[in-house]
């Protein structure tokens, strides 16, 4: 057999049900992964025994139950970004600020996981309150990304962010899959850097209630596996509606699974002109190039297509979602959660645990919305940024008359160095320059891993699809990673496989 932590969730499902593997044995293999993989810094916080106890339940779940009444996750050891909140486990949200926040109630999405069988390994890091494209702006430090460049300088590269921890646990074969958010692309540009799947569904398919909020318009909880399959599984555990959140949708889950036909036959595949970004690498050109002439040879139709308000979503996006995290984050005040700095008069302890609980990137983001939200400027910048987003979302839904689904690059570029960037916010943003649109649009958008760049990362291809049409964007990533064949192994991996 193979080694327990080098399975699918598919093939360790198929384990399961054939009493080959107990979830147990499965979650031990993974506890022991998730420590050898403690040099990445993926994680905030191991809960090893609460796996242990989850496995053992769901072992005699097995036990006492045929397969079909089991859940789509039974025994499957995964992690939690730690941005879901988790009934008793400290939940940090990356930030100094939620210091010793131990929720009384747990998320919907990771109640979800549980319900449907999956195990809790733990909490993993995240850029603070997943602003950031690098996870270097946790409170917690940055993580690692499981990969280095085969030539070149060898430095530690980022896993991307925001969910950057459960990328790198994810592609270090540490999890067999995690949670994510995607705000502005912070499961689909990590998901890229680390060679992995990762999908954000339609705004409202997954509830956010229990999710600690950054921009409330725009997050949105998916799934992060290591491929289309296991994402299929893992959303259709995680989605549904819930009355807890008035933006989730009163619409059935499908079965995702039953959508990876490999059949894309007579689809017509949008390329939009205006993500031709000026100074995109050849490389990532030659990815996308590759991926139509793909989707061209299993029968598919490449067309081109024009969404004009491109250029002004990330401009939009920095406007939209500072805004609504202004309003949020006034919630951290040193009284309801975690942090308090004691200092004089209550405005005083307000001033000192915020300036104190919050990081740099958190503080701009602050001022930044708070600036376009005030009287004066309120018009200007955040009516007007609405009023894009409305034009941006046009764009879409008039592609969407004539095409089936859309394919772009993830990324402009492979993962950078840890620390690289930093001291540039705007270069730092672009990253998600190709991600933003689908989520100012709310639409579903899959990464899927496609290639090596030339220093041997590996490059994501992305599909967005129409709105709730998650069944469309798989079947097209389903069939883009098949053609790619992706099958190299992170260093870090590699690395231990050869005890170095
Ligand atoms: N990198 C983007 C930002 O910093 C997106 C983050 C996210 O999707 N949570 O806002």
């Amino acid at each position: 057999m193979a080694t327990l932590t080098d399975l699918t969730i598919a093939e360790a499902r198929d384990l399961l049900d054939k009493r080959e593997v107990a979830a147990r044995e499965l979650t031990e293999a993974h506890i022991a992964a998730v420590e050898a993989a403690r040099p990445l810094n993926a994680f905030i916080t191991e809960t090893p025994e609460r796996a242990l106890e989850m496995a053992a339940a769901s072992d005699e779940r097995r036990a006492r139950s045929s397969a079909e009444d089991l859940g789509v996750m039974e025994g499957i050891p995964i992690a939690i970004k730690d941005l879901f909140c988790t009934e008793g486990v400290l939940t940090t949200a990356g930030s100094h600020i939620l210091d010793g926040f131990h929720p009384p109630y747990e998320s919907t999405v990771s109640a979800n996981l549980w319900r449907a069988g999956a195990v809790m390994l733990g909490k993993t890091n995240l850029d603070e309150f997943a602003m950031g494209s690098s996870n270097m702006t946790s409170y917690y430090g940055g993580v690692e990304n499981p990969w280095r460049a085969a030539s070149g300088d060898n430095r530690p590269l980022v896993p991307g962010g925001s969910s950057g921890g459960s990328a790198a646990a994810v592609a270090a074969r540490a999890v067999m899959g995690a949670t994510g958010t995607d705000t502005g692309g912070s499961i689909r540009q990590p998901a890229a850097f680390t060679g992995i799947v990762g999908m954000k569904p339609t705004y409202g398919r997954c509830s956010r209630w229990g999710i600690v909020a950054f921009a409330s318009s725009l997050d949105q909880a998916g799934p992060m596996t290591r491929d289309v399959r296991d994402a299929a599984i893992m959303l259709r555990a995680m989605a549904g509606h819930d009355p807890k959140d008035s933006t989730s949708v009163d619409r059935p889950v499908p079965d995702y699974e039953a959508a990876l036909t490999g059949d894309v036959r007579g689809l017509r595949i949008g390329v939009p002109e205006q993500y031709r970004v000026d100074g995109m690498p050849g490389e990532i050109e030659a990815l996308w190039t590759q991926g139509i002439e793909w989707l061209k040879a299993a029968g598919a139709e490449p067309v081109e297509i024009s969404l004009p308000h491109t250029k002004y979503a990330l401009p939009t996006y920095y406007i939209v979602a500072p805004a609504e995290a202004s309003s949020n984050l006034a919630r951290y005040d040193g009284v309801r959660y975690g942090l308090r700095e004691p200092s004089g008069e209550l405005d005083e302890m307000y001033e000192a645990t915020r300036g104190e609980g919050f990081g740099a990137e958190v503080k701009r983001r602050v001022l930044i919305g708070t600036y376009v939200l005030s009287a004066g400027y309120y018009d200007a910048y955040y009516n007007k940024a609405r009023r894009v987003r409305s034009l941006i979302l046009r764009d879409f839904t008039e592609a969407f008359e004539t095409v089936d689904a859309i394919l772009t690059p993830t990324a402009p570029s492979a993962a950078f160095a840890m620390g690289e960037k930093m001291d540039d916010p705007i270069a730092m943003y672009l990253n998600d320059v190709f991600t933003v649109p689908a989520s100012l649009a709310g639409l579903p958008a899959i990464s899927v891993p496609a290639g090596l760049s030339e220093e041997g990362l590996p490059l994501g291809l992305h599909v967005i699809g129409k709105a709730f049409d998650e069944e469309m964007v798989l079947r097209v990533a389903g069939v883009l990673e098949e053609a790619a064949d992706f099958t190299t192994e992170p260093t870090f991996i590699a690395g231990r496989e050869t005890g170095s």
